[in-house]
């Protein structure tokens, strides 16, 4: 990949959405890499691909959450009982954004959520995209993505078997078929979307890692990542819901930029590209990154991480009651609720 610089638009960019079209692919930028057929994406070099380099990773079974945020594996500074944080992904980011008491039940007290079916149909989804590419060109076609559901779907239940539990109450089977079928419907409407056969991915469910000048790491599982030839980089996420209303689109890109700052700062290359591909909906947000843009995403996250290491060092998280509760799982052990949460297992300093 070349480490030269892309040409990037004058002034602060906007996000721009593409409504579902079909057949048409959105239209890049110039020196976005072409969806153009015979234009091969390049692979990402080795140390864009995690800490121990070598082979892609592919987790057919990355867990999401309903929005599709994908989870990169499990930190090993923190893979087992309570520790404090250590690294941050833009899932961990948005809990925190989100709701603090919400971040310490799932990073520190690590308390387990129940499967549920929105996040499960995503990672089936994602799969099936992220698999149509083992395919030659010409055979990404709808019929094989169709084809490929019942078998990624059992791979996830060999990966992830409590995943069962969620169809356990369905004895006719009417409900598992309806949910099949919802995730056929949006692996079809990704076609309209995109054309795989004019695609070639240089990256797919590619995990990224980073340690900033301040010994915060970031980490995070990008979707797929195109290069052109000349070197310029696009990134792709799948999401299964639907685009967000335009005054919410900044909180869509906040993840896309994320992985962008991890890039840029991997291979001193800004994306040129951060392309969001919302299969509920059959919408496509762009946005082409200027280094302004990464930067301020950059200060945003160390002042994230210094709350998040002073509620850690504290004890101190508080709930942030939102519409989102609705979707909260902890809802029993939150004061919010009228519930309590457990001793918190961290030592706490005293306030000095
Ligand atoms: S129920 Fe709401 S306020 Fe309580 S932890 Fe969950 S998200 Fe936070």
């Amino acid at each position: 990949m070349s480490t030269s610089q892309p040409p990037v638009p004058e002034g602060p960019p906007r996000p721009e959405r593409t409504p579902s079209s079909a057949g048409e692919t959105p239209a890049p930028a110039a020196g976005v890499p072409s969806t153009a057929a015979g234009v091969p994406s390049q692979p990402l070099p080795a140390d864009a691909r995690g800490p121990a380099g070598g082979p892609r990773p592919v987790p057919v079974e990355v867990p999401r959450s309903a929005d599709g945020h994908p989870a990169p594996p499990e930190d090993p500074a923190s893979a087992h009982g309570s520790r404090p944080p250590a690294s941050l992904s833009p899932s961990r980011a948005s809990d925190f954004m989100q709701c603090p008491l919400l971040y310490r039940f799932r990073v520190i007290d690590r308390l387990p959520e129940k499967p549920s079916e929105a996040a499960t149909r995503g990672t089936l989804v994602h799969a099936v995209l992220e698999r149509l590419f083992d395919a030659p060109a010409a055979e990404r076609t709808p019929p094989r993505a169709r084809a490929l559901i019942p078998g990624q779907w059992d791979r996830l239940l060999e990966a992830r078997p409590e995943l069962a539990g969620l169809f356990a109450q369905d004895e006719d089977g009417e409900r598992l078929a309806r949910w099949m079928s919802e995730a056929e419907a949006l692996v079809e409407r990704w076609f309209s979307l995109e054309d795989p056969t004019r695609l070639e991915p240089a990256e797919r469910e590619l995990f990224v890692e980073t340690e900033l000048e301040s010994g915060l790491r970031l980490r995070g599982v990008i979707d797929r990542v195109d290069v052109a030839p000349t070197g310029e980089v696009r990134i792709v996420d799948y999401k299964t819901g639907k685009a967000p209303r335009p005054e919410y689109s900044e909180g869509a890109l906040f993840q896309m930029k994320f992985y962008a700052l991890v890039v840029w700062r991997l291979k001193g290359v800004v994306p040129r590209r951060l392309q969001l591909v919302y299969l509920g909906s059959g919408e496509v947000l762009t946005y082409d990154p200027v280094p302004a843009d990464l930067e301020r995403v950059e200060r945003k996250l160390l002042a994230l991480w210094d709350a998040i290491v002073r509620a850690t060092e504290t004890g101190d998280w508080r709930p942030r009651p939102t519409k989102l509760c609705g979707w909260c799982d902890h809802q029993a052990r939150c004061p919010e609720f009228g519930g309590t949460p457990p001793v918190y297992p961290l030592p706490v300093v005293p306030a000095g």
